[in-house]
């Protein structure tokens, strides 16, 4: 069927009072992001509704890019009438929407909505008109108003009459942008994508800060990550990727501190660094993909001893979710097969065999004395790239190179 638009219905940001018109232009803009590929589709926001206007663009693949976007609670493919139709015309239409989803002996129902109080039939008389039309027209159908597989949604509008016949769920959450700015400490691993998905559901727009440390980590190690932020930008707007260069501090760390602590000492220089990013960007926040218990430096000890080098909230929406829960997250999300791509990163290459589960805050401090903090965490955030990330982008190497580099 050659659809019209697509009717886009908001989510909690229904509820959300004064705000609503930044939540509704918020996601117009991240509608307009995701669809940019679609030149004819044009946007047209209004108080209670979304169009997608397709102007001839195929509605399935528009649909599919919609489908990811936050603060979208159900949309519906449409055909729209002009707002004067006959009720010939709207019986018509309906029909042609029924016949496209019927199989045997569908049930169905009518959902009238009338907000067009000019209109000069009312809500029942077109239940009526239009429900013994379809059951003369299709001899199967029946009519059932609890449980019916075609419920079909007709509108009349100021704007003109609409007709559904398909409600699907969206991504639900809010719009990406409205829930103010963070950081996201992004590696190539499973969590730190699911983390950033959770974030952005929330309404945070991330800027991506990544560590590299070349020539212990390849190119292609950097390129995942950038492929990782590449799919996260599907759920809101284009990303900001800063790689920050790790590689002398990890190396004067591992030569001055003691193995026990190397980690939790990296870590702290990570996190300091992302801090200062942070703020230099006017961003309020910090997120990881840490879960409590995972690994050595999930634990609660290990969290304090490396948390103490910022002020600024560091945020882990990971953190009470099993590694199960966090993997299927992630294949639903589509950054699975991208995480499990075996290039090395980072922390990897310099993680002692056996880190304090449970470093000394008091010790850990003393032996960061050993390096010199302030000039390595200068020259590292003087050094960074930023990217900016869009959805659909790769990064990677053709498959050929790929497999090459791991033999
Ligand atoms: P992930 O699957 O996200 O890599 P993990 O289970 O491997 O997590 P760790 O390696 O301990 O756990 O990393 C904990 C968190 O630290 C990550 O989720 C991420 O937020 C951050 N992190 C780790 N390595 C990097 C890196 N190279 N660049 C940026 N952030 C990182
Ligand atoms: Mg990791």
């Amino acid at each position: 069927m050659n659809y019209s638009e697509i009717m886009v219905r908001y989510g909690e940001l229904s509820t959300k009072g004064k705000n609503r018109k930044t939540f509704i232009s918020q996601l117009a803009n991240n509608v307009k992001s995701v669809l940019r590929e679609f030149e004819d589709v044009t946007i047209n926001a209004q108080r209670d509704r979304l169009h997608v206007n397709l102007n001839g663009a195929d509605s399935d693949a528009v649909m599919k890019n919609l489908d990811r976007v936050f603060g979208i609670e159900t949309y519906s493919p449409v055909m729209r009438l002009d707002k004067d139709s006959e009720i010939s015309d709207i019986q018509l239409m309906s029909k042609q929407m029924i016949e496209d989803e019927i199989s045997e002996s569908t049930t169905f129902k009518i959902t009238t909505k009338r907000q067009n109080k000019d209109f000069n039939l009312s809500t029942y008389e077109l239940n009526d008109q239009i429900g013994s039309y379809l059951l003369d027209n299709f001899e199967n159908l029946k009519v059932d108003l609890k449980h019916p597989d075609i419920n079909l949604r007709i509108e009349v509008r100021m704007s003109g009459i609409y007709l559904s016949s398909k409600t699907i769920q969206g991504a639900l959450g809010l719009p990406v942008g409205t829930g103010g700015r963070a950081t996201m400490m992004l590696s190539g691993g499973i969590d730190s994508p699911v983390a950033a998905y959770m974030a952005m559901k929330r309404g945070v727009k991330l800027d991506m800060v990544h560590f590299y440390s070349p020539p212990y980590t390849s190119e292609q190690a950097l390129a995942k990550a950038k492929d990782l932020a590449s799919k996260l930008a599907g759920f809101g707007s284009s990303i900001n990727f800063i790689q920050v260069p790790f590689t002398k501090i990890q190396e004067e760390v591992k030569e001055k501190v003691p193995e026990g602590y190397l980690m939790t000492i990296q870590r702290r220089f990570m996190l300091k660094i992302t801090a200062e990013l942070t703020k230099k960007r006017n961003a309020t926040g910090v997120f990881t993909g840490e879960s409590l218990g995972q690994v050595a430096s999930q634990t609660m000890e290990s969290m304090m001893a490396i948390n103490d080098v910022t002020s600024l909230p560091v945020l882990r929406p990971l953190l009470s979710l099993d590694k199960t829960e966090i993997i299927s997250i992630a294949r639903k999300i589509d950054t699975y097969d991208l995480s499990i791509m075996p290039f090395e990163d980072c922390c990897t290459i310099f993680t002692p065999p056996s880190p304090k589960t449970k470093p000394d805050l008091e010790k850990t401090r003393h032996f960061e004395k050993n390096v010199d903090v302030d000039s390595m965490v200068k020259e590292a955030v003087d050094n960074i790239k930023v990217t900016k990330i869009k959805a659909g982008e790769s990064y990677l190497n053709s498959q050929e190179d790929v497999f090459s580099e791991l033999l």
